[in-house]
């Protein structure tokens, strides 16, 4: 089942289940403030735009999730981004949802800033705490599997076993699920994961 095009905006939340932690992050905070700086907006507008949210809908996501801010602000401040993420103002260029690598390497840390990868600005126990948040029976072993990829830097290796290990066979003894390709970008996750509860 093809997701991509079929998004709308009331779907987003029930979607969040298959974001990679990025993502979730993101819409963890977007939820909790009601807000997201700039690099965090095109960071998940554009992968929701690659999930199949269509422009129409991304204004009226947007614009839902931006609770605290009147009409007026929402047009003059934002809707222009979203509308020139779609390719609809500006040079007209139609951008694509960035990968793991632009994203693993974006600069963060500004007070505020919530994009960029969780495995490379989470600490440790942070990342024990989502893996054990999304799947209740992984053992210690498996975690600090998970910790050591990403204590070495391995991100991309690490957002492949948080994959497997928050997505395991319904058959336990069926071994735990194996990714036959590296996560290398989000959109990527999130269509995995979809399939994977989908088939
Ligand atoms: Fe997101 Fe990629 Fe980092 Fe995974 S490795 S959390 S998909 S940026």
């Amino acid at each position: 089942q093809k997701v991509a095009g079929q998004v709308d905006a009331q779907d987003v939340p029930k979607l969040e289940v298959h974001f990679p932690l990025c993502m979730k992050n993101l819409a963890t905070v977007l939820k909790k403030e009601h807000h997201l700086k700039h690099d965090g907006r095109m960071q998940f507008g554009l992968f929701l735009k690659g999930i199949g949210l269509p422009l129409e809908q991304a204004l009226e996501y947007w614009r839902m999730a931006f609770i605290k801010m009147n009409d007026e602000e929402f047009k003059k401040g934002y809707a222009y981004n979203i509308r020139h993420n779609y390719g609809q103002e500006g040079n007209r260029k139609n951008y694509s949802p960035y990968g793991c690598e632009k994203i693993i390497h974006s600069s963060t840390g500004g007070a505020g800033q919530h994009h960029g990868c969780p495995f490379k600005n989470f600490s440790p126990d942070r990342i024990r705490a989502e893996v054990r948040a999304q799947n209740a029976t992984v053992t210690n072993s498996e975690v600090e599997e998970l910790v050591g990829l990403v204590t070495a830097k391995h991100y991309n290796i690490a957002c492949s076993k948080y994959f497997e290990l928050t997505h395991p066979p319904s058959a336990p003894q069926s071994g735990p699920t194996a990714l036959t390709e590296p996560i290398t970008h989000p959109n990527q996750f999130f269509e995995l994961s979809y399939k994977f509860s989908h088939t």
